[in-house]
């Protein structure tokens, strides 16, 4: 048996966490069985369905680096294939056509509130009689088609998760409408439950694997799958997506969207790798890894029943770990979008060895690479702001000589082309004025950075000679050490 997987997003809002990680999973279980991965659009939703969603689910899907085998397949291209089904059902009266008004079947609901019992459908017109059903028809009535569910037919299956599982039919909410209002010689749109039932018999799908809040449609499916004369396929419900006080991670927790954590600076790889372990723990406990590694240990026995909660924490390790792990050339192509989109000056095709060797300092202290953004700006800006602590730095005795030193030697044409020259310079100033090493190296640092944190003193003066920004910093640094 060839595993056969897939994705069903339905492109009613851009690429969910939830449903990337659905996708991961479905990803790795057919790498790891050398089987087939198929993306299946479901977008019989018509009014809530957008093709800019469907364009954000597939980028977002490739970015993460789960490439599919087959499709995109759109339920909206397929509706003939499930009004047969329908009609089959219908000529093998397994469904029926129910004429229930909105008013009537809101009149059921309050009444069964009224008597604490859970709403569902009472199949009251199971039975209908050809002139019954002429009535409705004769006052106007429209009908949805009906799927029959008996009461006392009890659903199992073995879920690849969660193990033993058991439906009774009284709990699913009596006979369940496959297809939406028409009138009477043709069938409405066709509904969720039965699409993904014709869909995943006709595309061959071994193993439905998706969020545990399918479970009820999943006691419901194997009945249509009976119905069809189709077979069952095996079942796994991943666990919810928990925040971190533990309930449904939603857009009030910030982000949901594949593209927002996407703009929040978390690289593809990172992100992968995070939501693998939302839910999986590889058997060699090591936590950092691909896609492509994680596929040959992958299985459902290490997939946890209980809700996976999100660990910003985590995630930001992880991405922080891959950051760190890149050389300064590949850092570059992913740091250049954030600087730009920041407004910064720059050439790309005249500073591009300039940018890389930036890159390279500011890789190893990246968590996101938005922190680019921040821990960039004063190599893209002639002047900047002093910070308190620089201000004071820069007002110490003897600063003021030793910047004016500098500076003259700078303006007297020392050359700085390599570290190794700036620290010749910097030795030079030392020993002219008499001075710790310390002093000079944290007056520069106030003097060049505007404060007293930031990236390796010796490099970044480097850098910011390279543009010349070193000398009206530096002037600008006595002035305000003078004052
Ligand atoms: N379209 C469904 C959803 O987005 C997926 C259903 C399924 O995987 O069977 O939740």
């Amino acid at each position: 048996m060839t595993v056969r997987v897939r994705i069903a997003p339905s492109p009613t809002g851009n690429l969910h966490i939830g449903t990337a990680r659905t996708a991961v999973f479905n990803w790795l279980f057919a790498r790891h069985h050398g089987g087939q991965f198929i993306l299946r659009v479901e977008d019989t939703d018509t009014e809530r369905s957008r093709p800019e969603f469907t364009d954000n689910i597939t980028a977002g899907l490739e970015w993460l680096g789960l490439t599919w085998d087959e499709g995109p397949f759109f339920q909206s291209q397929r509706l003939d294939l499930y009004r047969q089904a329908i009609q089959t059902l219908l000529d093998h009266g397994l469904a029926y056509r129910a004429y229930d008004t909105s008013a009537e079947l809101e009149a059921m609901r309050t009444a069964q509130k009224a008597k604490k019992q859970a709403p569902r459908y009472d199949n009251r017109h199971r039975h209908l009689t050809d002139d019954q059903q002429r009535a409705f028809e004769a006052e106007g009535r429209q009908a949805v088609i009906r799927f029959k569910i008996a009461d006392d037919r009890t659903v199992q299956w073995h879920d690849l998760v969660r193990g033993a599982m058991t439906w009774q039919g009284s709990d699913l909410g009596g006979d369940m409408v496959i297809a939406r209002a028409s009138s009477v010689d043709s069938i409405g749109q066709p509904l969720y439950n039965l699409a993904v039932v014709v869909d995943d018999q006709d595309m061959d799908i071994t193993h439905v694997i998706r969020g545990e809040d399918h479970i009820a449609n999943t006691a419901k499916q194997i009945l249509l799958y009976e119905a069809l004369g189709g077979t069952v396929p095996q079942f796994a419900h991943t666990p919810l997506i928990l925040n971190p006080s533990g309930q449904k991670l939603s857009k009030r927790d910030g982000v949901t969207s594949i593209s927002d954590f996407q703009k929040m600076g978390f690289t593809a790889p990172a992100l992968a790798n995070y939501m693998t372990l939302l839910g999986w723990s590889p058997p060699d406990s090591e936590e950092l890894f691909t896609l492509e590694a994680a596929a040959p240990q992958f299985s459902f026995d290490r997939v946890n029943k209980a809700g996976a909660k999100f660990d910003w924490d985590k995630l930001d390790w992880l991405n922080s770990q891959y950051l760190h792990d890149r050389p300064a050339s590949e850092l570059v192509e992913m740091l250049v979008p954030y600087w730009q989109a920041a407004g910064y000056d720059f050439d790309l095709e005249v500073d591009r060895d300039w940018l890389t060797v930036l890159a390279g300092l500011l890789g190893p202290s990246l968590t996101r690479l938005s922190d680019a953004v921040e821990q960039g700006r004063f190599f893209f800006a002639e002047v900047m702001d002093y910070s308190e602590a620089a201000t004071k730095q820069l007002r110490q005795d003897g600063v003021a000589e030793l910047l004016t030193a500098t500076l003259g030697q700078l303006q007297a044409g020392a050359s700085l082309e390599s570290l190794e020259a700036v620290k010749a310079l910097v030795s030079d100033v030392v020993k002219a004025q008499g001075i710790k090493k310390g002093l000079m190296m944290k007056s520069m640092r106030a003097a060049l950075m505007g404060d007293m944190q930031g990236p390796d003193l010796t490099e970044s003066w480097l850098i910011l000679h390279q543009r010349q920004f070193d000398l009206p910093r530096l002037k600008k640094a006595v002035e305000l050490a003078q004052s």
